[in-house]
C-alpha cells in the first residue's frame, strides 16, 4: 500500500491541539479541560491526565469509561473533575466533545441574575437558553468541584439537550458534535461574555441591549458549515504553534 501523501492528525494529536488552542486563546488557564469521545469505542472518552492544558502532550492522554473510571492500567493521575465529561457522554450519545472552563469573562455571569445570551453572530452556537447549574441546590456547601459521578449527572440534567451550561461560582461546560465545534463554541462563549459585559457598560439601561433572536440563532445554525470552524481552527493552530490538518 502506498503511504498517504496527505497524512492527517490522529485523534490524540487533535486533542492535544485542542488543549493548546484553548490555552492560547485564554479560555482555559492552568485548569479546565477538553475531552473527545473515543472514535474507536463510543463507550469510552479521551482526556489528558491532570496537567495544565498548555503542557499536554500525546502521552498524557488517558482513556476513560462513562462512569469516569480509568480504562487499562494507566497509573497517571486523572483530573478530579473527569465526571463532568463522563456524565455528559453517558446522557448525550450525539455529543462527541466536551470542554470545561473557568473562562474569565463567563464566570461573572454565573453569579448574577442577568442571563447570558448571544449578541454577535459568531456566538449563536451558545443558544439563547443557557441554564446556570448550582451545585449547592442538591449538594449543599462543597468545594464546588464535580468530583463524583452523581454530581456530574446533576450537572448533565441541568444541561439537558443544550450546547452549554453555566456552573455557579465556577465556570461552564460546552458540548459539540465534533472536537473542533466544541472548541469553537467555548472560544466564542468567552468572546460573547466579554462583549456583552462591554455592551452592558455602554447601555442606557439594563433593557438597552439587542440580543440575537431565536430566528437568527436558528438561521445561523442551519447555514453553518464546517468551513467557518476550519478557518478558525487553521488560524488558532498557527497561534498555538500546532500543525493544521484540513480533515481528520
Ligand atoms: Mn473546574
Amino acid at each position: 500500500m502506498k503511504p498517504d501523501p496527505h497524512p492527517g492528525a490522529t485523534p490524540i494529536d487533535e486533542l492535544v491541539t485542542a488543549n493548546r488552542i484553548l490555552a492560547r486563546e485564554g479560555v482555559i488557564d492552568s485548569f479546565g479541560h477538553v475531552s473527545m469521545r473515543d472514535p474507536a469505542d463510543p463507550r469510552r472518552f479521551l482526556l489528558s491526565r491532570s496537567r495544565a492544558p498548555q503542557q499536554v502532550e500525546p502521552r498524557d492522554i488517558m482513556r476513560f469509561a462513562l462512569d469516569g473510571s480509568v480504562v487499562g492500567d494507566d497509573a497517571a493521575k486523572p483530573y478530579a473533575e473527569r465526571f463532568i465529561h463522563a456524565a455528559i457522554y453517558e446522557r448525550r450519545p450525539e455529543v462527541l466533545s466536551v470542554v470545561h472552563t473557568h473562562s474569565p469573562s463567563v464566570v461573572p455571569f454565573t453569579v448574577v441574575s442577568r442571563r447570558m445570551r448571544p449578541i454577535m453572530h459568531m456566538c449563536a452556537p451558545i443558544g439563547s437558553d443557557i441554564p446556570c447549574w448550582d451545585i449547592r441546590h442538591r449538594f449543599g456547601d462543597t468545594n464546588l468541584l464535580v468530583t463524583r459521578l452523581e454530581i456530574g449527572h446533576d450537572l448533565a440534567d441541568a444541561l439537558g439537550e443544550r450546547n452549554v451550561a453555566l456552573m455557579r461560582g465556577h465556570g461552564c461546560v460546552v458540548t459539540g458534535r465534533s472536537l473542533r465545534e466544541a472548541v469553537f463554541t467555548a472560544v466564542y462563549m468567552e468572546v460573547n461574555a466579554a462583549m456583552l459585559t462591554q455592551a452592558l457598560a455602554l447601555a442606557e439601561g439594563p433593557e438597552d441591549i439587542v440580543y440575537l433572536s431565536e430566528g437568527e440563532i436558528e438561521a445561523i445554525s442551519k447555514g453553518r458549515s464546517s468551513f467557518g470552524i476550519d478557518r478558525a481552527w487553521e488560524n488558532w493552530c498557527l497561534r498555538a504553534n500546532r500543525p493544521f490538518f484540513a480533515q481528520v
